[in-house]
């Protein structure tokens, strides 16, 4: 009874991990290498549930009903966590390894010793664990989640190798009656559970990890423009503040702010809007170097924050970016007429946190503004030499609409 007990404890921690796959796979149907692990361990408990209920362990059907159920298990948790990087595996393999593994396992049963059949099914299931690490190492993506999955695959293939000689040393030759009595039996019943119990919770980390991962980029990322949302930079140009501080390299700070962007969305609609927050995100990110970062703080307002970089030098980046939205043509707009932006440059001077030098970039801003729009002004000594490319035709709100309407 105890027994009876205990063997349906393997095939209901199966199932209760494939329910889990189900559940997170329902959450985001996109990610379909979860669906592949939870029929994984849902054919895992089918084989477990075989095996359970098999009282002659060499007959022959159900012993084929079970590999077919671990072999399409390990298929699909090897094809998963390839698809999970990227890796597609070919079914074909896998079929292939299930049908002359079948053949060869029924053909070992006409003899006594089941060592052949143990060998022959353990080799396939190696095999498939081993086409599946080789799939995850062709993948470009590397992070620690990935290597940890590698592995514990070429350590679960290597098992499947190694387990069955080394036990078939302490007995030679197991017979279908003494199988359930035998060393190899035991070992492998335990090795079973705890490897796939490991596999599944790492898989399942995984699953989970991803899923974090997705919703942090998607709330670090602002749809419109592809910068950072607010928060995201904010947390980002702290680090750089303090990088900034550690090996004493100067950061300067811009914000900028579109001109008279009320009256584009009273003028031409609110769509028109968005497409010149998009345009402006976009000139942003082609402008600053991979090691600046920039993000949308507010509705049409952006920050960059510029590493080793002086604040006269930071107004001149400014002046580009000012200058390539005076030229950008933006869906909706009539051809003649341009944005404009204003912009604040404030130097970190190392000893005040962010949000001083944001208030310093932000008044720099305001006298931008006071000063006509359409301009860059630097918060610090030394004025930057600018050059004051005319704009054809600037946007300047009220005066403008009646030309535009
Ligand atoms: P100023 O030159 O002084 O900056 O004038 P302004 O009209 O641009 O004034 P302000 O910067 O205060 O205007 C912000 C406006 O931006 C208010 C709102 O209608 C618009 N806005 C904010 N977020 C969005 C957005 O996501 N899409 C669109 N289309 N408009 C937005
Ligand atoms: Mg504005
Ligand atoms: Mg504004």
């Amino acid at each position: 009874m105890q027994q009876q007990i205990m063997g349906l404890i393997n095939p209901a921690i199966a199932l209760v991990f494939a329910s889990l796959f189900l559940l997170l796979w329902m959450r985001d149907k996109s990610r379909r290498h979860v669906a592949f692990f939870a029929g994984g361990y849902a054919m895992l408990a089918g084989g477990f549930l075989t095996f359970h209920f098999v009282s002659d362990p060499s007959a022959r059907l159900p012993i084929l009903l079970m590999h077919v159920f671990y072999s399409t298990s390990c298929s699909l948790l090897a094809a998963g966590a390839a698809r999970r990087v990227g890796q597609h595996m070919e079914p074909a393999y896998f079929v292939i390894i299930g049908v002359i593994s079948s053949i060869l396992m029924i053909a070992s049963t006409y003899g006594l010793d089941q060592n052949p059949r143990l060998y022959v099914a353990n080799s396939a299931y190696g095999l498939i664990f081993i086409l599946g690490a080789h799939a995850m190492g062709l993948a470009a993506r590397r992070d620690l989640v990935d290597r940890a999955i590698f592995w514990l695959f070429a350590f679960i293939a290597a098992q499947f190798f190694i387990r069955p000689a080394a036990t078939f040393i302490l007995e030679e030759t197991i017979t279908a009656q003494e199988y359930r009595d035998s060393v190899y039996y035991a070992v492998m019943v335990i090795a079973v559970a705890v490897f796939s119990l490991i596999l599944a919770l790492t898989l399942l980390a995984s699953t989970i990890l991803d899923q974090l991962d997705l919703e942090r980029k998607t709330a670090d990322t602002d749809l419109l423009t592809g910068l950072q949302s607010r928060r995201a930079f904010e947390q980002d140009a702290l680090a750089m503040l303090a990088r900034s501080k550690s090996r004493d390299k100067p950061v300067a700070l811009i914000v900028a702010d579109l001109d008279h962007f009320k009256k584009v969305n009273d003028i031409w609609g609110h769509q028109v809007g968005d497409n010149a927050i998009a345009v402006f995100g976009q000139l942003i990110r082609s402008t600053i170097r991979e090691t600046d970062i920039a993000g949308r703080v507010g509705g049409e307002e952006f920050c960059i924050a510029v590493w080793n970089c002086s604040g006269s030098a930071a107004a001149r980046l400014a002046e580009r970016i000012r200058i390539a939205l005076t030229r950008a043509e933006i869906d909706g707009l009539p051809d003649d007429i341009h944005l404009t932006a204003s912009f604040g440059v404030a130097a970190f001077s190392g000893d005040d946190g962010y949000g001083r030098l944001f208030g310093q970039a932000d008044a720099a801003l305001y006298k931008a503004k006071d000063a006509g729009r359409n301009t860059v002004q630097h918060d610090g000594e030394g004025e930057p030499e600018l050059d004051t490319l005319p704009v054809k035709r600037p946007f300047q709100g009220s005066a403008s609409i009646r030309a535009a309407a």
